[in-house]
């Protein structure tokens, strides 16, 4: 008997819906045109990439990439290979003479065909697996001598041979897009867009993948829209305009409550950013007793963090520590400066947050956080910074970076509470028909009017006028078009407005006139 078990979406993802994507849409479609006003163009990377891409980019010691990775192997190795390396991974200990002889040969065809794998490339040749093949012929060519000695002595040898064959790695290994930037800074350096006019400025949307603890605004598949500027330049209008985009863009919707904080954490060098880590990392030191702990634990990990602690009791402490503002090296302190007074030329309001932080290598200078009204605790909307190292880092040229990203579920979140949120959308008009005739004539009208732009609903089966206009009701429509015989051989169409139940005689011509003027 077939399970009557339902399916459901998985724990953290969950289905967008009519009439909720309308908002989806829009809110796209205003990104699309206010970020092609500021010249950036749209860029579709892939949403899985090799782990190693992530790992590197976002940092291997980071919750992202430590814990929440969707990852998996991906084989692009033969059938043939992939079918040896099972069967031979599950044989059993071989019990007599030719069950030896057996496994012995199995193996040696495997090794053949892995070998040729290397050859082809469809094996990849890392140590690991060059190695394991090594070991796999090593205890396979001892087989045949152990044939006539029984269980005792080929068990051993059949259990190392597993062992090697399971280290013999048959896949890459792939995750899914915890974040874009990685897959935009990867994407430049792949198609050499150093070569391009500088900077070259891209934006992208689409779903993003992390197993966190699902919540209000926290989801497993969520969205986000983000743009980056790759280029050789760090000017600090860059970074402004960057931020007046999404400012622009926010306004744009109509989003309440919007706060933009920024700051500077300097850079890797030893006169700025280290330099101040050891001041904290001395500071924190002194209170350590005080502190809860995750920050205990921190304060060697890595200091910055503690910064962003929420604990209640661990505020005030906070508030007495040393503030990177203050230790920033002469050019990061100008080019701090300098955003700022950009900002304040584009009319952008910002609020300094010294405990703003990110905790990579290659973040510098300008972060910047943005965060919007009815969100509750996760209410960051837009998360931002200048990544200057990081296409280096990737194997690309140097190369400076500035970028940031939407989280676009909690947008649409915080604009449903503000009663920004899509109306549902009705019909606008509704055909109800009755006869072979009029359904010949329903069927061109439902063209017409569509061509147009109307939204029209064409029951595919004839109902009664009664019951046709009940549902027209119940669909939202503005209006019914009724469309009997008699209408039909007269040229004079109904036209009836459901809000108020009046009706108007129309020909077909007027119709669409009427109906363009009062849509
Ligand atoms: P948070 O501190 O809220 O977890 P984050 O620092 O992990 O945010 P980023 O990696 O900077 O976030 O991503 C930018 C934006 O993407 C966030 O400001 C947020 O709006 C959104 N975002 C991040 N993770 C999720 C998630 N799991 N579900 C929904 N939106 C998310
Ligand atoms: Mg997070």
């Amino acid at each position: 008997m077939a399970s009557k078990s339902k399916f459901q979406a998985i724990r953290g993802t969950r289905d967008l819906l009519p009439p909720e994507t309308a908002l989806w849409n829009r809110v796209e479609e205003t990104a699309h045109s206010v970020f092609a006003t500021f010249g950036f163009g749209e860029i579709r990377p892939p949403v899985f990439e090799p782990t190693e891409l992530f790992a590197r980019a976002v940092g291997g010691e980071t919750d992202i990439v430590s814990k929440e990775m969707y990852t998996f192997k991906d084989y692009d190795i033969s059938q043939e290979l992939q079918g040896l390396w099972s069967l031979v991974f599950s044989a059993r200990n071989p019990n007599t003479y030719d069950e030896t002889i057996e496994l012995a040969k199995l193996t040696g065809r495997l090794i053949a065909v892995a070998r040729s794998g290397l050859e082809s490339g469809q094996l990849s040749r890392t140590p690991e697996n060059l190695r394991a093949i090594d070991q796999i012929e090593l205890y396979s060519s001892k087989l045949p001598g152990l044939a006539n000695q029984g269980p005792r002595e080929t068990g051993p040898a059949a259990a190392s041979l597993r062992d090697a064959v399971t280290d013999l790695d048959l896949g890459d290994e792939l995750s899914l897009r915890p974040e874009a930037t990685a897959s935009v800074c990867r994407s430049y350096i792949e198609h050499n867009m150093q070569q391009l006019p500088q900077p070259v400025k891209l934006y992208y949307m689409g779903p993003m993948f992390r197993r966190e603890r699902p919540q209000k605004g926290r989801y497993r598949q969520f969205y986000q829209i983000g743009a980056e500027v790759l280029g050789g330049s760090d000017a600090p209008g860059i970074d402004a305009e960057v931020i007046e985009m999404v400012m622009t863009f926010f306004d744009r919707l109509g989003l309440a409550g919007v706060e933009l904080d920024i700051n500077s954490i300097g850079h890797n060098a030893p006169d700025c950013r280290p330099a101040y880590v050891q001041k904290l990392k001395a500071a924190l030191e002194q209170v350590k007793d005080k502190l809860g702990a995750d920050s205990r634990r921190r304060i060697e990990t890595n200091p910055l963090r503690v910064l962003d602690s929420k604990l209640e009791h661990e505020q005030a402490i906070i508030a007495t520590l040393p503030r990177i503002v203050d230790h920033l090296c002469a050019d990061c302190a100008a080019h701090y400066a300098a955003v700022k007074r950009q900002l304040e030329l584009r009319g952008v309001f910002f609020k300094e947050n010294w405990r703003l932080v990110r905790g990579l290598d290659y973040y510098m200078r300008t972060t910047f956080e943005i965060t919007a009204k009815g969100l509750g605790s996760q209410n960051a909307v837009c998360g931002g910074g200048r990544y200057d190292g990081l296409v280096e880092l990737l194997g690309g040229p140097a190369t400076k970076g500035i970028g940031f990203a939407i989280g676009e579920d909690r947008l649409i979140l915080s604009l449903q509470e503000n009663g920004k949120g899509a109306a549902p959308q009705g019909r606008d008009v509704y055909i109800a028909w009755m006869g072979e005739r009029a359904y010949a004539t329903a069927v061109r009208a439902a063209k017409d009017l569509r061509n147009v732009g109307f939204s029209v609903e064409l029951p595919p089966t004839e109902l009664k006028f009664g019951k046709a206009l009940e549902r027209a009701d119940k669909l939202g429509s503005r209006y019914a078009l009724i469309l009997g015989d008699n209408e039909v051989s007269e040229g004079s169409w109904t036209l009836k407005t459901l809000a108020d139940g009046t009706q108007q005689k129309f020909t077909e011509p007027e119709l669409l006139e009427f109906l363009k003027r009062y849509p």
